[in-house]
């Protein structure tokens, strides 16, 4: 008699169907723990919390041991960390970067003004909500996060990929694309693509 819990190799061997099945699901829980494992993030900063990376990033804290690496540019990055308050001049140059990343990427956000505007929820040229533009995977609250809580951050988001226990930003985007752009073009206009002629830059 089969014990619970056990499974029944021969039902496996004579169901081509759950086989492959199977078979997908352990290379994709593979390729999710290679990938939550290997991330490349964007060497860009913008706000006050961009301060506490240099520290995560060298020998004080060496986020490196986690497999957590800064490259230069977005095509090579998986993760874009918005690092606090983002003026629309900034903003522009925050979507710019995410849309050259190729997919899967993922943002981290730090900070009260990437979740509610922070100190500057009445400023003029500040947004409030960083979630209205582009999608947020993982947020780190405080003002200004420590290199400890961004570390926090990156543990839970492979956390996140390695069980797939959340839809990934990116795929967000991609579905809801419409009102991320309508949204980036209340206060952007239409110049929000990437786009590389001299009128693009303010
Ligand atoms: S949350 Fe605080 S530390 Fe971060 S950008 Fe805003 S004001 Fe600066």
């Amino acid at each position: 008699m089969q014990e619970e819990g056990f499974i029944d190799y021969q039902k496996v061997l004579n169901n081509e169907e759950h086989a492959i099945k199977s078979t997908q699901s352990v290379i994709e829980k593979a390729i999710d723990w290679f990938r939550s494992k290997s991330m490349f993030v964007l060497a860009y900063g913008t706000g006050c919390g961009a301060i506490e990376m240099p520290p995560t990033f060298t020998s004080r804290y060496d986020i490196e041991r986690l497999g957590v690496v800064g490259v230069a540019t977005p095509r090579q990055a998986d993760i874009l960390i918005v690092s606090g308050y983002c003026s629309y001049k900034t903003l522009k140059r925050v979507i710019r970067s995410y849309e050259q990343m190729n997919e899967p990427k993922y943002v981290i956000a730090l900070g009260s003004c990437t979740i509610n505007g922070g100190m500057y929820w009445d400023s003029y040229n500040t947004i409030k909500r960083l979630e209205d533009y582009i999608p947020v995977d993982m947020f780190v609250n405080g003002c200004m996060p420590r290199p400890d809580a961004l570390i926090e951050g990156f543990v839970k988001l492979q956390d996140n990929i390695k069980n797939a226990k959340k839809e990934a930003g990116y795929i967000k985007y991609n579905r809801d694309r419409e009102f991320y752009k309508s949204n980036q073009r209340k206060i952007l206009g239409d110049n929000i693509e990437p786009r590389y002629e001299a009128d693009f830059l303010l």
